[in-house]
């Protein structure tokens, strides 16, 4: 255990555990945030989150090759540790996991953690392998630190509904807690991407929340999916993205069709601006 500006950072799973250990012996709740860094208000409403809701928040700082695919971001993906560190430390936060990249898949490491449906639709067609990789990671944090509550970002909904099902089906006793989307003034919603987006691509990046905000509106005025999906995709290439990955009306759980007037359904898009690739979603 070192001390990296006030926080207390381990760098082992063993060291983790031992830590979380006497946390439980000690009779305390133990929160989970799990991130890969570069971390902004966005995660720190989730850590802001587990402070208020459980004893103690650990936060894990693993920027995971496994999500990651040939011709992405992993070498550029903004990271600094002495930053992060320091945010974590002024919240609060009472200990951080940054696990060198070796101790999360050992040598020899052959298991993945595959989920069906939800897991192989929207952002795992344009992504290939992205929510294995998502799955994988998580489901060892969670059994790493085996937290009471594990916190995740709406801002990540596909990822939240794909933790959900993990947890449930592999029996892992935690609570997803979901947080809101936290969001710049005029709506981009704050991710570690938007520093690749220039200034003209910054002023036009507000399109998207704009656009799913009103395709959800027209949803919910009774027009159908497929209009307003198609609606939103012309508007986004308007607004200067390219391509547009998707835009979808889906059911809010599931992620499926939404086909069941009165269930909650979610509006979920992916287009890429310059060289950032933006997602956001927004509920119906
Ligand atoms: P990441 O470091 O991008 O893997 O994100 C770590 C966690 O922070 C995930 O649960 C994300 O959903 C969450 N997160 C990222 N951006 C935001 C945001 N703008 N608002 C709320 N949560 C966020």
């Amino acid at each position: 255990v070192t001390d990296n500006d006030a926080i207390a950072c381990v760098r082992t799973v063993a060291a983790l555990r031992h830590r979380l250990r006497d946390w439980r012996e000690d009779g305390l709740s133990v929160g989970l945030v799990p991130t890969m860094g570069g971390l902004h208000a966005g995660h720190m409403a989730l850590v802001r989150s587990s402070l208020s809701q459980t004893d103690h928040t650990a936060v894990t700082l693993f920027v995971n090759p496994k999500q990651f695919g040939a011709g992405e971001d992993l070498d550029t993906y903004p990271q600094d540790e002495t930053v992060d560190s320091a945010l974590l430390a002024g919240a609060g936060a009472h200990l951080l996991f940054a696990p060198a990249g070796d101790e999360i898949y050992r040598e020899g490491h052959a298991t993945a953690v595959r989920v069906s449906g939800v897991g192989e639709i929207l952002e795992e067609q344009f992504r290939p392998g992205f929510f294995e990789g998502v799955a994988t990671v998580v489901t060892k944090l969670l059994l790493q630190a085996l937290p009471n509550k594990a916190f995740f970002g709406e801002k990540d909904y596909q990822q939240l509904q794909v933790v959900r099902r993990l947890t449930a089906d592999l029996n892992i006793p935690v609570e997803i807690v979901a947080v809101p989307t936290v969001r710049e003034e005029d709506g981009l919603a704050l991710s570690s991407r938007n520093a690749y987006l220039d200034e003209d691509e910054r002023r036009a990046a507000p399109a998207l929340y704009q656009t799913i905000r009103a395709a959800a509106e027209k949803v919910a005025a009774g027009e159908d999916p497929a209009g307003a999906e198609a609606w939103g995709r012309d508007a986004l290439e308007k607004a200067g993205f390219d391509p547009v990955d998707y835009v979808a009306v889906r059911d809010a759980e599931t992620l499926l069709d939404s086909r069941f007037p009165g269930r909650p359904a979610r509006v979920l898009a992916a287009a890429r601006l310059g060289r950032a690739r933006l997602i956001d979603n927004v509920p119906v």
